[in-house]
C-alpha cells in the first residue's frame, strides 16, 4: 500500500453535497464522472494533496443506498493506492482478508479498483486502487 488515496463519503443528493463540500473545502470539485456498473454518481475535490471522493446512489438497490439505508450518509471507504493491484489482492488474500473482487474492475477516475470485505478489517471498507493502463485505441487493438 502506498498512501491514502481517497476517502469515499456517501451522501444523499451529489448536488446539494457538491456545495457543502465546496464551501467546506474551499475548492469545487475537479470531475463528476457516473459509474453505470456501480450504480453511482460520483465527485471529486482536491484538498491539498489529498482527494475526496462523493458518492451518490443511482441504483435503489445499489451499495451505496444499501449503506446509506443501514448507517446514514458519511465515510463509506477509505482508498489506498497500490501498484500491482494483482498483488496486493493476492497478499491480502493470504493474509486472511475477503477481498470481494478476485478481479479489479473498472472504477471512477481511470483506476482499477476492488474492495476489502469491512468484516475482516474493523468495519472500514477498504478499496485498492491502481492508475488504470491507458486504454489502447481501436486502432491498436486490431
Ligand atoms: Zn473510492
Amino acid at each position: 500500500m502506498k498512501k491514502i488515496e481517497h476517502l469515499g463519503i456517501a451522501v444523499k443528493n451529489l448536488d446539494a453535497s457538491n456545495d457543502l463540500f465546496e464551501k467546506l473545502l474551499g475548492v469545487a470539485p475537479y470531475k463528476e464522472e457516473e459509474v453505470a456498473s456501480e450504480g453511482v454518481k460520483t465527485s471529486f475535490f482536491m484538498n491539498g494533496p489529498n482527494k475526496i471522493e462523493l458518492l451518490e446512489s443511482t441504483k435503489e438497490d445499489g451499495p451505496i443506498a444499501k449503506f446509506l439505508e443501514k448507517k446514514g450518509e458519511g465515510i463509506h471507504h477509505v482508498a489506498f493506492e497500490v501498484d500491482d493491484i494483482l498483488v496486493e489482492i493476492a497478499r491480502l488474500k493470504n493474509e486472511g482478508f475477503i477481498v470481494l473482487n478476485e478481479e479489479p474492475k473498472k472504477g471512477a477516475d481511470n483506476k482499477l479498483v476492488a474492495f476489502v470485505h469491512p468484516k475482516t478489517s474493523n468495519g472500514v471498507l477498504v478499496e485498492l486502487c491502481q492508475e488504470a493502463p491507458p486504454q489502447p485505441s481501436p486502432k491498436e487493438r486490431e
